[in-house]
């Protein structure tokens, strides 16, 4: 379909920290380059000026915990020839969905003076789950030099190029000594998709999962690595339900932890 010629771009937030919308502001160098190139539409965080759609690209984050979230996304899809989920929230519901497995009516109870006024779903969900998405960066933040790869991919109309590899990938590459190997460290990267540059393991310290699982995680098989390394059920559970714990891959992993004996 042909585009006009300078597409039109808004970024739109639900259940989210607003931390990914400030990894794009924080893109200043790289979105001058750019900000001849696109309109900006509807960018709230940046803007108060606001335009209606449709739009070309429109990018998305935050997770859809409320019976509102869902109306709007569905509105904001139809708006949206691109739609690009950014961060964990939004590619995976977050670490607000630990309440996934949680009562969510007793935790209202727990942090509300007056919970009656909550209006919230059982569950946070990824965008997803809820309306097609045409391509989702992942990371808690995600990465400023992967977003850029995304939209310039876009604006030159050709696949972005986001390595889907793991951690331990990276980790090779800078030469950083293995944690698990070397030290017994609890370490999620060889399930983690790249993208942070393997930071923690860096600095000695096992990786988070910040990214979420890449494409082809074989968590099943570290779940059993970490209780080889001395670590309980609870704590392997602790490890996979994390800012990615309702990424299907990390949340088997959990619930496999969940069902093993101490
Ligand atoms: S993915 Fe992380 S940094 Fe991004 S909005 Fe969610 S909690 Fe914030
Ligand atoms: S430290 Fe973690 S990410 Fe790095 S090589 Fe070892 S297991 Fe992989």
């Amino acid at each position: 379909m042909p585009r006009s010629p300078k597409p039109r771009v808004a970024v739109f937030k639900f259940a989210s920290c607003d931390g990914c919308q400030l990894s794009l502001l924080d893109c200043e160098d790289e979105l001058l380059a750019v900000a001849g190139a696109i309109e900006i539409a509807d960018f709230r965080e940046a803007t108060s000026a606001v335009a209606p759609g449709p739009y070309d690209l429109v990018l998305v984050e935050g997770s859809i915990t409320t019976a509102h979230d869902v109306e709007l996304i569905k509105q904001v899809r139809s708006q949206a020839k691109f739609l690009l989920t950014i961060g964990a929230c939004a590619t995976a519901g977050g670490i607000q969905a630990l309440r996934n497995w949680a009562d969510v009516a007793e935790f209202t109870r727990a942090v509300y003076a007056h919970p009656e006024y909550i209006s919230t779903l059982a569950t946070s969900t990824p965008v997803s789950a809820h309306v097609p998405v045409d391509f989702e960066l992942r990371g808690c933040p995600i990465s400023k030099t992967q977003l850029v790869e995304v939209v310039s991919a876009y604006l030159d109309d050709r696949a972005p190029n986001v390595p889907n590899e793991s951690v331990c990938v990276e980790c090779k590459r800078r030469g950083t000594v293995c944690v698990v190997v070397a030290r017994g460290t609890p370490c999620l990267g060889p399930v983690t998709q790249t993208g942070c540059g393997a930071i923690c393991p860096s600095y000695a310290r096992g990786c988070y999962g910040c990214f979420g699982p890449q494409d082809t995680p074989n968590a099943a098989s570290l779940v059993h690595r970490f209780r080889d390394l001395g670590m309980s059920p609870e704590n392997v559970v602790r490890v996979f339900r994390t800012f990615n714990a309702g990424a299907p891959a990390f949340r088997e992993a959990s619930e496999q932890a969940e069902g093993m004996a101490p």
